[in-house]
């Protein structure tokens, strides 16, 4: 599989270290959104989150508060973002599991765009039944 985070997982291309342990591993994004965004990924390679073992990303849960709280500090930011895109309509370009850390400074304009909606009357139950049928 020719996976580019798989390979830095592997020591094959190498990348700006902020943390590691036997599953998971912490670097710097080359193409930042700001100063300091930090990549935290599994080792091993899977796609999207709801593909991959619950003891995996809960080893990964568990590393986020350290790597996130040291984004925080070390950049004295003033908040951060915590994002992970599942599939190429939500953004995702690398199909690597990876949550982004994004340090953010007030009035950075970071993201500018939130564009929320509103439900049409009756219809938050019918979608809410849709997705707990799948649970
Ligand atoms: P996404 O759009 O969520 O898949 O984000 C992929 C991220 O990986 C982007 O922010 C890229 O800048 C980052 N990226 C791609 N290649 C590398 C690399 N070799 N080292 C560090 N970050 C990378
Ligand atoms: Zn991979």
């Amino acid at each position: 599989m020719d996976c580019i985070f798989c390979k830095i997982a592997a020591g094959q291309i190498p990348c700006e270290k902020i943390y590691e342990d036997e599953n998971v591993l912490a670097f710097l994004d080359i193409g930042p959104l700001s100063e300091g965004h930090t990549l935290v990924i599994p080792k091993q390679h899977f796609t999207k989150i709801h593909e991959c073992p619950a003891q995996l990303l809960a080893q990964i849960g568990s590393v986020l508060p350290k790597v996130a709280g040291a984004v925080f500090k070390g950049m004295t930011s003033d908040g951060y973002n915590v994002l992970c895109n599942n599939g190429k309509a939500a953004g995702q370009l690398v199909e690597h599991i990876h949550f982004h850390i994004i340090p953010r400074i007030a009035g950075d304009g970071v993201f500018t765009q939130w564009p929320a909606k509103k439900y049409q009357p009756g219809k938050v139950e019918k979608i809410s039944e849709k997705i707990r049928a799948k649970l």
